[in-house]
Parts: C-alpha cells; structure tokens; sequence
C-alpha cells in the first residue's frame, strides 16, 4: 500500500506534506521509515520542529543562510520593502533595490563585473551564463564557439543546460539522453597529492588537461564553467587558488570565456566575499544565488563583463539578450540582498569569519583525530572530513545514519557519501561550535559502530 492512502486519517503535518508534497532530491519512498520534520519556526543557527525540538543548522539550510534564521535585520528590511513595492516586472521598468544590488555588488569586483542580469534559483543563473556566451561568440561572428568544458565532479543545477555541465551521475543518467554532452576536464582535488607533490602541483596537472581540450577543439568551445576553490556538492572537493588563475591564463589564451559559479562559494564562504578574488583574477560571467538575499527568497544573478555586454549592444533585437523569468529582480529579494550587504558592511562579517575559521576548525579536533578520518580540510567557512568505510553497503547506507544520529542529537547535517561537512550560518559563536563538535564526534561514533 503507498503513504497516499494509508495516512489518509493521520492528519499530522508530516502525513499531510508525504500525501500532497513531491519533496526535492528525495526518494519518496524513504519516507515510509524516515519521515520528514516538520519545521514550524527557527531563531538564529536553530531550527525548531512542530514536536518542540530543536536543531543547529550545521549546513546553512542547504547552503543559504548566513545571519541566522529571522534574522532581526532582514525581516525589518522586508518588512519596510513591503509596504513600498512587492513586485513589478523589470523589463521597461526598474525600481531601487534591483539598482542599488547592481551598483553594490559591480562595486565588490572593482567593477570589472558591472553588469546584472537577475533570475531567481542557481540552475537559471547557469543556463543564463551558458546561453550568454554562446550568444556573444555568435554575435562576435564565431557562431563555432558552443560547447562546453566543465570540471570532473563539479555541479552546476538541475534544469537541462545546467546538468549538461553537471558531472554527478546520480543525477544526470536518467536524462542522459536529453543532455548535450560537455567535455570534463581532470578534478583539480587536492586530496590527489601524491607523495612529494604539492596543492598548486595537482592544479598545474589538471590545468595540462583543460589547455588538452582547448586545444583538440580550437575554435569550438564558448566556456570553462568552474566552482572556484571548492567543488560543493563534489562533497567539499577543495582546490588550490591557482587552478582557477590558471584557468583565467588558458582561457584568454584560447578564446574561451571563464565562467565562475559562485552560487554556493560566493558571498564570503571561502573567506573573501568572491572566491575568485583569492585567485586575483575575474571570470568573464559570475553567477550568485543561495547566500546573496541571506538565505530569505530566490535570488540569483549572473555578473558580466563590460566585453560580455558590448557583444550585445546593438539596434538589432535580435543581438540582444531576450531571456526573461516572470519574478526577474523580484525587489523583496533584491531588499533582502541588500540587507544583507548591508551586514557585511557594519559587521566586518569577512574579518570576523577569517577569525573564526580556526575555531570552527579546534572544535572539531576530536572527530578529526579518529583513526578512520582522512583529508581533513577547510576553506574559510567550509570544514569537511572523509571517514573510511571499508564495506561498500556500510559506505552506502552511511549517509543516512549519520543524518539520524546527528538529528537524535539536535543537529542538522547531510553527509555527502562518506564526506562529512559544517556549513554553519557566520552567526555560530564559539560555544555552540564546540557544543557542535561534540554532538556530531558522538553522531559519527554511534554511525560507525553500526558498520
Ligand atoms: C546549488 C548550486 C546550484 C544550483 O542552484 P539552485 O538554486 O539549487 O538551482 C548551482 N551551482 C552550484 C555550485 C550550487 O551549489
């Protein structure tokens, strides 16, 4: 019998949601035995469920949230954007939030990315930066220039341009056949050291293989789409900076444009408020969602290049970029963003996170001092670890005991494969990191003794 008629009676919140919600990334059938929690409110770095318990955030609501769940600053911001204007559409017409975000974030690269175009969820602003420099090569006259290369491991989103650049197989197969294949380059991982070899000696080797493919396909590829400085949902595949400043030089080199997707690391996640900035240089297009409205409403953008957008710059219509969604530059979200600058701003949150970085790291320490953890690694507000498995069905299923056993201990984490990672709102002080590291070395001790 399925969940569909034999809740019908159970009228709890959880049976209500499995009898007429479709849940994201789920396999609703996994939900017989482990349902989901019904959240009815959260504070700061704390969910708090219908039942009255509790739970720290440790991965920023899937990577969203910076300042802490309603947060006083940002709810007081949409609420005065409330009562001035919810929504108007933002071709012909422009209102304040969507050109003070603009003005402030051009700003943030020096300008040399000062132009926005918005969306509303990652994956839009990917196909956004697809479609953009396919269409300003065609403009250029080098109509060629269409193909793709991405990094082995990296994610890009889910609608069909953005999996096409997506090299995660759970994901992709059962749409292969809609899928324009990408060329993947070699995983800049810096967990691949051999013997003797540095972080920066990994990259270069990586590097070798993108100018590989640049080359067999001269004159045929638009972009490099890459996730500076860490692969996210790779599992926190961390690489050195100079991979991506690489990747600038090989890119200039052979007429390709660099495409950074800053959706998960942007927004001060890896210690600068632009990861590319650790590798001094910009890309050609930027894109930005999850953290940029503080983790409130769906808000992404993609940044281009002053070059990117004279492509366009035409009396033919057509020469134009025409793509469009319904809640473009949406300015409750954009209101939302701005407050969030805002807090960055009046809160040194870049410095206060460099400082923090360690603390996060020391509270930590006892899970990483056991003998089955490997590859400790951290880039700024990013830690991660790997646990060694050695029996493949114990590895499979350890995702989810690990998520249960850390929820029986109020906490919120979602290990990727055998890949554990903090992700923590920049509002967790030093006392709950440690009450973190705590709970989660007994949630990954009580995980393992069931392998
Ligand atoms: C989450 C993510 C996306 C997709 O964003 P959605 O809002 O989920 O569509 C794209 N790229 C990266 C690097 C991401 O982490």
């Amino acid at each position: 019998m399925n969940t569909a008629t034999h809740c019908d009676t159970d009228t709890s919140l959880v049976a209500r949601s499995l009898r007429s919600v479709w849940h994201p990334c789920t396999q609703m059938r996994r939900h017989e035995s482990a349902p989901p929690i019904a959240i009815a409110q959260a504070h700061g770095v704390w969910l708090h469920d219908s039942q009255g318990r509790r739970y720290l955030d440790a991965i920023s609501s899937w990577w969203v949230n910076l300042f802490g769940h309603t947060n006083a600053r940002i709810n007081a911001a949409l609420v005065d954007q409330l009562g001035k204007l919810e929504h108007a559409m933002l071709a012909g017409f422009t209102h304040e939030p969507v050109v003070a975000l603009s003005e402030q974030l051009s700003a943030l690269t020096g300008h040399a990315l000062g132009h926005c175009f918005y969306a509303s969820d990652g994956a839009s602003a990917v196909e956004i930066a697809l479609k953009m420099s396919v269409h300003a090569w065609r403009n250029a006259g080098q109509a060629d220039k269409n193909q793709f290369i991405c990094i082995a491991g990296g994610y890009h989103g889910e609608t069909v341009g953005a999996l096409a650049v997506t090299d995660t197989p759970l994901f992709r197969q059962a749409y292969e056949a809609m899928l324009r294949p990408a060329h993947i380059a070699a995983s800049p991982d810096a967990r691949q050291a051999q013997p003797g070899e540095s972080v920066a000696d990994v990259a270069a080797r990586a590097l070798a293989d993108v100018e590989r493919l640049l080359t067999q396909h001269e004159g045929r590829i638009a972009a490099v789409i890459v996730e500076p400085l860490v692969q996210c949902a790779a599992g926190m595949v961390m690489h050195d900076p100079s991979y991506v400043r690489g990747l600038r030089a090989l890119c200039d080199a052979h007429g390709a444009h660099l495409i950074a997707d800053e959706i998960a690391v942007g927004c001060g996640r890896t210690g600068s408020f632009f990861a590319c900035e650790q590798a001094g240089v910009w890309p050609d297009l930027l894109c930005l969602s999850k953290g940029i409205s503080g983790g409130y409403l769906p808000l992404s953008l993609v940044m281009a290049s002053e070059s990117i957008y004279q492509a366009f710059y035409d009396d033919d219509v057509r020469r134009g970029f025409l793509h469009s969604h319904s809640y473009t530059g949406n300015p409750l979200a954009c209101r939302a963003a701005l407050e969030t600058l805002a807090i960055f701003a009046d809160e040194d949150v870049l410095a206060r996170n460099l400082a923090f970085a360690p603390v996060l790291a020391q509270a930590m320490q006892p899970l990483a001092q056991e003998p089955y953890v490997r590859h400790v690694r951290q880039t700024g507000m990013i830690w991660a670890c790997d646990v060694v498995i050695d029996d493949a069905q114990a590895a499979a299923t350890f995702p989810r005991r690990l998520a249960a056993e850390a929820a029986r201990r109020e906490l919120l984490v979602r290990p990727i494969g055998t890949t554990i990672y903090l992700m923590p709102p920049y509002v967790l002080n030093a006392q709950q990191a440690h009450w973190l590291g705590q709970q989660l070395h007994q949630a990954v001790l009580a995980a393992m003794e069931a392998t």
